[in-house]
């Protein structure tokens, strides 16, 4: 069993990645700055509370701790903001990871697991999407990803640093008896969303309903939050093992318009969603879907929770606990 490091593990899939590294019997330590992570997501003794700019302390926990290996999540997400203010997505993302490489080289820990995005594929040419397609991101978010995922490249080359790079799809659902949820501030995220306006009777918007698709709403591949964090913990074991850098998609490869979403929330929840169509939302492409077989082939993974409505009882769960507990 390996010390394993987690950045941005107060997060929501940094920390169902390390729940399940803990079931999994790995010893795990945390870094966030919790500026966006929660404090509550994370146990207090594992918690390290540090920005990833700081080298100097990056590097001394790392060789305190005999860091085998680090999952690194850290990092902003929300699109349209990455557009408002690229300057931070670039100095946060990309500058930070940069930080936490220049710590791990000095702490001699040469093994990570990176978390990437669908993003950088843009507007796909073909659906379902294979690594080796074009590599063409349409915001500042996806691109930030895209030049950590190039640098990991050059430290393969010339610093025997190991790294798989996941490259995500729709992460959503939630593992409750876990305690764990989805918890971003402001929530952009379709499934939250939608059971917010269950919960407070208030719509929620479909973005656009004329796209190309069976019935008009977009198409996206949603992956159960705990089988992505299997992903991770499969990706950490094979580099642990000796394996050699890779990049893969994270997806089902299986395909839901956003009123097949509502649809399952309806059945799930026992009641009817509001909900109103709006215009599009720009840059979004019509159908995003995920070919996962060199993740299956390459690392045995599978995913067991990809039912829509498995997804949605979790993630309902999660929302009604959470409601309780603000109560
Ligand atoms: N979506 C929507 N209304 C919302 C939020 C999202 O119709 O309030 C749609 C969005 O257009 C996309 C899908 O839901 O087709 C998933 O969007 P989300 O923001 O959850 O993830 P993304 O695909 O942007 O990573």
């Amino acid at each position: 069993m390996a010390k394993i490091l987690v950045t941005g593990g107060a997060g929501y899939i940094g920390s169902h990645t390390r729940y399940f590294l803990e079931q999994r019997g790995h010893s795990v330590m945390v870094v966030d700055n919790l500026s966006r992570g929660h404090r509550e997501l994370v146990p207090d003794k594992i918690l390290h509370v540090l920005d990833l700019h700081d080298k100097q302390r990056l590097a001394a926990l790392l060789k305190q701790e005999r860091i085998e290996a680090v999952i690194h999540f850290a990092a902003y997400i929300a699109v349209g903001e990455s557009t408002q203010h690229p300057e931070m997505y670039f100095a946060n993302n990309v500058g930070g990871s940069v930080s936490l490489f220049e710590a791990m080289i000095e702490a001699g820990v040469d093994k990570l697991v990176f978390s990437s995005t669908a993003a950088a594929y843009g507007t796909p040419k073909k659906v379902p999407i294979t690594e080796d397609q074009d590599i063409a991101p349409i915001n500042p978010y996806g691109e930030s990803k895209v030049m950590v995922e190039t640098i990991l490249d050059w430290l393969d080359r010339y610093r025997q640093f190991r790294s798989i790079s996941l490259r995500y799809f729709n992460a959503c659902g939630a593992e409750p008896a876990a305690g764990l949820g989805e918890l971003h501030d402001p929530e952009t995220h379709l499934i939250p969303l939608i059971l917010r306006a269950v919960q407070t009777g208030k719509p929620v918007t479909i973005f656009g309903d004329d796209y190309p698709t069976p019935d008009g709403t977009c198409i996206r591949d949603y992956i159960h939050v705990s089988d992505l964090s299997e992903a991770h913990i499969n990706a950490v074991e094979h580099l642990l093992n000796g394996g050699a850098s890779d990049i893969f998609n994270v997806g089902t490869g299986i395909g839901h318009t956003v009123k097949q979403v509502v649809d399952a929330v309806e059945k799930v929840t026992g009641k009817k969603v509001p909900s109103t169509i709006g215009p599009r939302r720009e840059g979004d492409p019509p159908s995003l879907v995920a070919d996962s077989r060199k993740l299956q082939t390459t690392l045995g993974w599978r995913p067991t929770r990809a039912d829509m409505e498995v997804i949605v009882r979790d993630a309902w769960h999660f929302a009604e606990a959470h409601v309780l507990k603000q109560k």
